[in-house]
């Protein structure tokens, strides 16, 4: 009688263990089968999470309203945050897809930009809610990056911000973030670049750099004022329209961003702080079909022959599906070209994102 009892409860006990393992297994495929669902959005997820962690910080540490809706509506400003960690989430399902990236980069570039320069018109007119410091209005040009803190003798906002970009994201700030850039880019856009690389381009580059660093150490030197060193100044921004609205219309490459503008040089030596970088693999066939499609001319024949592009290149991207053999490719230690790629863009596209909704200049 005794044992048969006990053969009963061995028996329950191992239906009892069965039955759970069977439910164990059945919720791991359940959350196995719910992850698998979530994985197209995985690197959307990051940038939605990035740019709302990095905004909240902002909305919750800083004493003066940041978001500038905030300024306007009390606690908008968590709204806001909401809207623009969708907007990066959003234009990152858009950008992981290469064949849209060039159509997307182009997009939202323009629309930093205008949001950037509508801000500042606001801002001039009267209202000044829309800028950072009224009292402390500067120029919009990238010139005054390296060329203000040189005149003036200290280092200010813009700078850092400007480095920390470099540091996360090598030279990003000159294919997604720079105001000024989006215009030689919608220029340069509306047709194809030539093929041939602009000629003297590095002795050229080399003498803007040089003349606005010794320019703002002369002006420094010699104490001019700063009124005339503004007007000077203008001066320059309206010859850098100029050249975006005759040569890089007519060469369809950003003549000024690659040529004239001394961050864009600057750029091109502080980027390798950064460790993302973009190669060539050893299945190009040599075919140039790439090289209509870089508007920063970091694509000629040459840099296709060395399997890298040139120095000029901003890793945005347009080229990668130009490549019949998918032979264009992003790196970064550990990671293979696609991981590199999407950590990039999950990267580039936060600091985009968190960069539209706080109130500037
Ligand atoms: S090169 Fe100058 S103008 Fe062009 S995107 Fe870079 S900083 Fe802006
Ligand atoms: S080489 Fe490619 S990634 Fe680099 S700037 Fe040109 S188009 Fe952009
Ligand atoms: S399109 Fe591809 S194969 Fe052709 S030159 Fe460019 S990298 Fe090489």
């Amino acid at each position: 009688m005794k044992s048969s009892w006990l053969s009963v409860l061995v028996v329950k006990s191992i239906i009892n263990n069965a039955t759970k393992a069977q439910r164990h297994q059945d919720t791991q495929r359940l959350i196995n089968s719910q992850m698998e669902r979530f994985k197209p959005y995985k690197t959307s997820i990051w940038a939605f999470t990035i740019t709302a962690c990095i905004l909240s910080i902002v909305q919750w540490k800083v004493e003066k309203p940041m978001i500038l809706i905030e300024r306007f509506i009390p606690y908008s400003g968590w709204v806001m945050i909401w809207i623009l960690a969708f907007y990066a989430a959003f234009l990152l399902s858009k950008m992981k897809d290469p064949s849209q990236s060039a159509k997307w980069r182009k997009y939202s570039w323009t629309f930093f930009s205008i949001v950037f320069f509508g801000q500042l018109i606001l801002g001039v007119s009267g209202y000044e809610k829309f800028l950072m410091q009224a009292d402390k209005l500067h120029l919009p040009l990238p010139a005054l990056i390296i060329g203000g803190p040189i005149y003036r003798g200290h280092i200010s906002f813009m700078p850092i911000l400007f480095i920390s970009t470099v540091i996360l994201a090598g030279p990003a700030w000159c294919s997604h973030l720079c105001y000024f850039g989006a215009i030689d880019n919608l220029v340069a856009s509306t047709g194809k670049p030539v093929r041939k690389g602009i000629k003297l381009l590095w002795p050229l580059k080399h003498t803007f750099l040089f003349l606005v660093i010794v320019s703002a150490l002369l002006f420094r030197f010699y104490n001019i004022p700063v009124s005339l060193v503004t007007a000077l100044a203008a001066l320059f921004g309206i010859a850098g329209l100029l050249i975006i609205l005759t040569i890089s219309k007519n060469v369809n490459k950003m003549f000024h961003c690659v040529v004239y503008c001394p961050v864009g040089t600057l750029i091109s030596y502080i980027k390798y702080i950064n460790p993302f970088r973009l190669y060539i693999d050893n299945n190009c066939t040599e075919c140039n079909a790439c090289t209509k499609t870089c508007y920063y001319d970091a694509l000629n024949t040459e840099h296709i022959k060395a399997r890298k592009p040139g120095q000029s290149c901003t890793l945005c991207g347009d080229c990668i599906t130009s490549c019949h053999v998918f032979s264009i490719k992003y790196k970064f230690p550990g990671l293979n070209p696609k991981q590199a790629r999407n950590l990039w863009l999950i990267i580039t596209i936060s600091i985009h994102a968190v960069f539209l909704g706080l109130a500037r200049l």
